[in-house]
């Protein structure tokens, strides 16, 4: 059965590989048995149940707290050509009851419905002659009194499965959750022995940052300017809070929206509904915004206050990057900030005393992580119990101060010896095939095999290579040309390297990325999205998200068959907007690269490049033997 749900993941979603922390929540209820699975947030909980929702007979019903967030499921799962539903208070009673004909008429594949329609007696009744799959609970955690969204509501979901008198097996998904939690989700739900899933907590593509003492305006201005053309979200702890900021920072002239619970309703709507579509790209909230939002291409997110738990800012922070693109996550600490959670604590008339102590706590525990000297990442993963602790992360801050740089100047020789000796005619992809010793007919009729580079890295592995290439060209040891048929050219700083005249030096476990929102290709591409997205009247980021545009604005496929190997496209997609995108990547693959061919030229001219190839690779020789 785990066969055909990685068919439907490919062929639906276009994903080829499960992530670590799904395949054991999925495999676990395919065979039909209670779960729980904890899965950081943007760590792709929705596909654990929507793919066995597929697979099952019958209908699956999904229980979710927010109407937002399942109008947005629903949206994301009808482009992908699946039959979904949801019954909450939003719908008219029109819309209901046409919800319900399509149950009957066993049209829907998967239905969300908010917990507090579960237990209304026309539904039962009606729930009660249709075949579930099983129930899936979303933001399982709202059971806890311990968790930091209780909702009396949840409460009422173990009477709704005894009230519909079939054996089904359930799923709880909850992206935060301590062991307190953990253990009142099984009790309170009244689960089975359940298989429990704690991986994939960590969500490396975020960038971990705290800020102390710094002049908190001008940092955040600072931050905007560098910045520009990306989503983020500036959390500020009270109304009073986000309403200064935002009258500064629209005084400077930004474009932002703002967004608490002291506005009205039509005006937050409005601001939410701006922010996900893209046509707002900050917002200033305190921490009433974000649930039920799901938008993928959120870039950072800027904490102005400490927030009251370590639980409140990871998944604040899960906010930035679920599609798996780089994103930050940045703490700005100030000493007095503690007194507001201190006292809307102290405050709480709702708080029993050992409530109270608790959450004292877990302040605590929130302020000694802006303290922390070593890796953030760590500090937040043990809180949670991960078992995967890891000392060093080379992605927050403090990693990136404290470890050394590491010495690359032989592999670059290396990869640079072999763009010389290939004439700096191939692309990324044979440049890694030649290094790694690997041929195909194309290759083999250039007879890149009688290189003395052939083969010379095949101890390092393709991903390895791939992202090696990637840094040289960041670092601009390499340039990639333009034309429909990029290949890699060596610049002046290579030569450099080549004649051991400069070190190739780069910090450990340091992930480059390229800055795509400055490429004008995926600016085309956002562009085209955006455009549909408002057609379809859904969100940019459901149509397709940031990750999957910018593997297509860097590998720039050309035919359905190479675009549907991108991440993210898979078939209904590829046939209701893939020819778009194709038409663009096709017409800007001619689009001129910004550097300067005449002075290239001039450069290998001095440099005399046939002898030099013949000096890279005695240099490699002198290296190695
Ligand atoms: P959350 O856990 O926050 O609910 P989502 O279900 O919204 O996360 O998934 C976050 C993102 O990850 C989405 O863009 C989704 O399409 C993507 N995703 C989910 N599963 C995979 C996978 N196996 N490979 C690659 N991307 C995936
Ligand atoms: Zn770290």
């Amino acid at each position: 059965m785990l066969k055909e749900a990685k068919k439907i993941l490919k062929e639906i979603y276009g994903y080829d590989d499960f992530r670590d922390g799904q395949i054991g929540i999925i495999e676990s209820v395919l065979l039909r048995k209670d779960t729980l699975g904890i899965v950081a947030t943007g760590g792709g909980k929705s596909v654990c149940y929507q793919i066995p929702a597929l697979i099952f007979p019958g209908i699956t019903l999904i229980v979710s707290p927010l109407i937002s967030l399942m109008k947005d499921q629903v949206d994301a799962l009808k482009i992908l050509g699946i039959n979904a539903a949801y019954l909450n208070s939003s719908l008219t009673s029109l819309e209901f009851s046409e919800v319900m004909k399509n149950i009957k008429k066993r049209t829907i594949k998967i239905l969300y419905v908010s917990p507090e329609r579960l237990n209304s007696e026309y539904f039962i009744r009606f729930i009660k002659g249709v075949k579930i799959g099983f129930l899936a609970i979303d933001e399982a955690h709202c059971i806890s009194h311990w968790g930091h969204d209780f909702r009396k509501s949840y409460l009422e979901i173990p009477k709704f499965i005894e009230n519909i008198g079939q054996k089904i097996p359930i799923l709880a998904l909850t992206a935060t959750a301590t062991p307190e939690v953990k253990t009142d989700i099984v009790e309170k739900l009244k689960m089975k022995t359940p298989d429990i899933y704690v991986d994939g907590f960590d969500r490396s593509n975020i960038f971990f940052k705290v800020e102390r003492e710094k002049e908190p305006l001008g940092y955040i201005v600072n931050y905007l300017k560098s910045h520009k053309n990306r989503s983020g979200i500036i959390y500020a702890s009270t109304r009073k809070e986000v309403d200064s900021l935002y009258s500064y920072l629209k005084l400077k002239g930004y474009d932002i929206e703002k967004y608490h619970a002291g506005m009205e309703d039509k005006e937050r709507i409005k601001a939410q509904e701006r922010f996900v579509k893209d046509e707002v790209g900050v917002v200033i909230a305190t921490n009433a915004f974000g649930m039920g939002i799901d938008k993928s291409n959120v870039r950072f997110v800027i904490h102005r206050n400490i927030p009251k738990d370590l639980e409140s800012y990871y998944q604040e922070v899960g906010r930035v990057g679920r599609d798996g693109a780089p994103g930050e996550a940045i703490l700005l600490y100030f000493e007095d900030d503690e007194n507001i959670q201190k006292y809307f604590i102290e405050n709480n008339s709702e708080l029993t005393e050992e409530l109270k102590k608790n959450k004292f706590k877990k302040l605590d525990q929130m302020i000694e992580y802006a303290y922390v000297e070593s890796c953030y990442r760590e500090y937040i993963l043990q809180y949670f119990g991960d078992k995967k602790i890891r000392s060093y992360c080379g992605n927050c801050n403090n990693c990136s101060k404290i470890k050394d740089v590491e010495n690359y100047t032989i592999e670059a020789q290396m990869v640079f010896s072999c763009i010389g000796r290939s004439k700096e005619s191939v692309g990324v992809s044979s440049l890694v095939n030649i290094l790694l010793g690997k041929l195909d007919s194309k290759l083999e009729k250039r007879g890149v095999q009688n290189f003395t580079t052939f083969g010379i890295m095949k101890n390092k592995n393709r991903d390895w290579l791939e992202e090696f290439i990637v840094f040289l060209i960041s670092e601009e040891y390499l340039l990639q040309s333009a034309g429909s048929f990029p290949v890699i050219l060596l610049t002046k700083k290579a030569y450099d390297v080549v004649k051991n005249v400069k070190r190739v030096v780069r910090r450990n476990g340091e992930k480059t990325s390229y800055d795509y929102y400055e490429s004008p290709l995926f600016k085309k591409l956002l562009e085209l999205r955006k455009k549909i997205a408002l057609k379809e009247n859904v969100a940019p980021y459901i149509i397709f998200s940031d990750l999957t545009l910018l593997e297509l604005s860097e590998k720039k496929p050309s035919t359905r068959w190479e675009m549907l190997k991108i991440r993210g496209v898979g078939n209904q997609k590829f046939n209701n907007y893939g020819e778009g995108f194709l038409k663009i990547i096709n017409k800007n693959t001619e689009v001129k690269l910004n550097y300067d061919e005449k002075k290239l030229e001039q450069l290998k001219e001095v440099l005399g490049l046939e002898c030099d190839i013949l000096e890279l690779d005695r240099t490699i020789k002198d290296i190695l033997f």
